[in-house]
């Protein structure tokens, strides 16, 4: 097997994107960064899993797309630009080393990322899920990468669990009001604004891996710092943004 090429995308077929460098990462730390070869099950078995990936649709792909042959390529192309790794580099690409960089960095996050996006994958939870903007407002490199953001969000905009959070937050005698800042949609767009809040998932699928939401996993905020604490990896707490706007009311 040829370990000198590159990505694939010069075979017509599109470039990987963070999630699937995850994945082969997560590979190769099992195979101590070592590059592979395209029968070993392992790559066979990966091959597959990114093959039913919903990242790239199928009139995007070519004939070889995922195939063992260059997902093996790709362990070699991360395998060899390891800092342990002492040979000469095969051709990687920018992705790649920042895939690599974060496994060395946090090793645990990108580890349950991968288990999470694997699992997602096999199971299905993954497969169909909406775009949503905010993966192109973090460019792919959140290390929970684009599908657990999908899956984040989605799990988020489930409305039985919203209004469950706000029936709960009503009955304990709260205000459907963000949790960060205090604001109240129908104090200020008067009844157009009555029960509105979007509920903000407080333990990224990332960490937590996939388990049932509880109501207590959910924060009422409104929709401008929802959107703040999703802006950068990693999310802010809704503590953390709560100290964040405090700090910039007493400049
Ligand atoms: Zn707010
Ligand atoms: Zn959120």
């Amino acid at each position: 097997m040829a370990i000198t090429s590159g990505t694939s995308s010069r075979q017509g077929n599109p470039a990987w994107q963070w999630d699937e460098i995850v994945l082969a990462c997560d590979l190769l730390r099992t195979h101590a960064w070592r590059g592979l070869r395209s029968d070993d099950p392992d790559v066979q078995e990966l091959s597959k899993l990114l093959q039913l990936g919903p990242l790239h649709p199928p009139e995007v792909r070519g004939g070889t797309f995922r195939n063992p042959d260059g997902v093996a390529r790709k362990t070699w192309d991360i395998a060899t630009r390891h800092p342990d790794y002492t040979g000469r580099q095969t051709k990687g690409n920018k992705l790649d080393r920042m895939v690599l960089q974060a496994f060395i960095e946090r090793p645990d996050e990108m580890q349950a990322a991968a288990e999470a996006i694997r699992i997602g994958l096999k199971s299905g939870a993954l497969l169909d899920l909406p775009l949503v903007e905010e993966e192109d407002e973090h460019g792919a490199s959140a290390p929970e990468g684009r599908l657990l953001l999908r899956q984040h969000v989605a799990r988020e905009r489930n409305p039985k669990l919203r209004a469950a959070k706000i029936k709960s937050v009503q009955d304990s005698g709260g205000a459907v009001a963000c949790e960060v800042c205090s604001f109240d949609f129908e104090r200020t767009y008067g009844p157009r604004g009555a029960g509105y809040i979007e509920c903000h998932h407080i333990v990224p699928l990332h960490v937590s891996g996939p388990v049932k939401t509880k109501l207590a996993d959910l924060a009422l905020i409104c929709s401008n710092c929802h959107r703040m604490i999703h802006r950068s990896s990693p999310w802010l707490t809704p503590s953390d943004l709560r100290d964040l706007v405090n700090v910039k009311h007493r400049i």
